[in-house]
């Protein structure tokens, strides 16, 4: 693979004729869904586009080799390489978040969590955290996870007049229940995580607090969102949504808590840790530490911002009122639309989102009232706030078409998108 081959990604020319080759039905479908990903716009707030080096290393020849263990105290032979490269990673990752520990090799978001509980609980033990009607993770103790099975499980939720989560309810709980865990963080909160209120209640019960910035990682590191660093003493992400790296699970720490969590990840949870990933890992952090990162993590809450006000304007209520982050919560219940039949409805004219419960929604999660969207994925294409306008209206138009039941009507938005996308190119692609 030549230098140039190597800027395009993994899906290089040659790769890709060897690929069609190989497995014509995998290969004809990963460029159906690379098209895709071009020609829609993307606004699951989950989701983004890595870079091609990203690609390069993630889709790579380290997938051959195994590496049980850490750097420098292996259970395999060879890997003078990755060594090297798990190191880089670790170091990048403790640099970047300003943290005295890092631990790269859970798998992903969901093992990263459980490898805590199994750090710092024994089954039974109480846990509290965000419940997921409310905005919070399956794996912070929601009742069909394991999470929620193996422990005693609290929840608390948000305030039904403001939207955003009820710190006195934590505290309360918290001092009813006293919980040997304590989880902050979400997956559809659209307001900034106060960490210290978070580390007071903590402190005053005598329970772990535990971060998980799975959404926001990429506005922490790039200093667009509080850094949890100080408050939790740890902290859980994936690295894949807003951080813009390949997909897998970090889990950051002071030092008294590292060998804990190493022992609970492997040998604990997990055998040989993806060295593909990792080095993906390596080469997003190191992304994420430049100055064209800071401006694009900015640069998504803006175009949150501005997507909210152009809803607002035209009628949308969005929990909370508005959003801090890169995530707005849609409650439709007042459009006269579902959240499941918006959703198919903007996939239709090329707006990928996804429905989602709003709190206290009276409808059930398979069809809920709520549409949750983002601005990480389009902020990584270099959309600004202009069309994030443009994205509103887009997105009412569609809707009002939907309760039409004109589908012609959903097209023609569909080949305005298509038009508009192909002035932003995605990275990667
Ligand atoms: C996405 C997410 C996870 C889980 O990540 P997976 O990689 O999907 O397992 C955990 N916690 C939060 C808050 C998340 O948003």
């Amino acid at each position: 693979m030549g230098p140039q081959a190597a800027t395009r990604g993994c899906i290089t020319l040659p790769m890709r004729d060897e690929l069609s080759r190989t497995d014509p039905e995998i290969a004809s479908l990963l460029q159906l869904e690379q098209e895709r990903q071009r020609s829609k716009i993307r606004l699951i707030p989950s989701e983004n586009y890595v870079s091609a080096a990203v690609l390069a290393a993630s889709g790579s020849i380290l997938t051959n080799k195994y590496s049980e263990g850490y750097p420098g105290r292996r259970y395999y032979e060879g890997q003078q390489y990755i060594d090297a490269i798990e190191q880089l990673c670790i170091d990048r990752a403790k640099a970047l978040f300003g943290v005295e520990h890092a631990n790269v090799q859970p798998y992903s978001g969901s093992p990263a969590n459980l490898a805590v509980y199994l750090a710092f609980c024994q089954p039974g033990d109480t846990i509290l955290g965000l419940g997921l009607p409310h905005g919070g993770h399956l794996t912070h103790g929601w009742n069909v996870s394991i999470s929620g099975k193996y422990f005693r499980s609290v929840a608390y939720g948000v305030r039904r007049d403001t939207g955003r989560i009820d710190m006195d309810q934590v505290a309360d709980l918290a001092r009813a229940h006293r919980p040997k865990l304590i989880w902050c963080g979400g997956t559809a909160v659209p307001r900034i995580i106060d960490f210290a209120a978070f580390a007071d209640i903590a402190r005053s019960v005598g329970a772990l607090l535990v971060a998980d910035i799975a959404h926001i990682a990429g506005l922490v590191a790039g200093g667009a969102h509080p850094s949890p660093v100080g408050y939790a003493p740890v902290i859980t992400t994936t690295t894949h949504k807003t951080l813009r790296g390949p997909r897998g699970g970090m889990i950051l720490c002071t030092a008294e808590h590292a060998q804990a969590i190493d022992r609970a990840v492997f040998p604990g949870l997990q055998g040989g840790p993806h060295n593909h990933n990792i080095a993906g890992l390596a080469v997003a952090l190191r992304e994420a530490a430049g100055e064209s990162f800071r401006q694009y993590a900015h640069q998504v809450v803006r175009n949150a911002r501005a997507l909210a006000e152009a809803l607002l304007a035209r009628g949308y209520d969005l929990v909370s009122g508005g959003t801090d982050n890169h995530l707005i919560l849609i409650d439709l219940t007042r459009k006269g639309v579902t959240g499941k039949r918006a959703a198919r409805a903007l996939d239709r004219a090329g707006l990928e989102t996804n429905y989602n419960t709003v709190p206290f929604d009276p409808r059930k999660p398979f069809d809920p009232s709520g549409l949750r969207i983002g601005t990480p994925a389009v902020t990584s294409r270099g959309m600004l706030e202009p069309e994030m306008e443009l994205i509103a209206g887009w997105i009412d138009r569609a809707l009002e078409a939907e309760r039409r039941g004109d589908e012609q009507a959903l097209d023609r938005i569909g080949a305005e998108v298509r038009e508009m996308t192909v002035r932003f190119p995605a990275p990667g692609l």
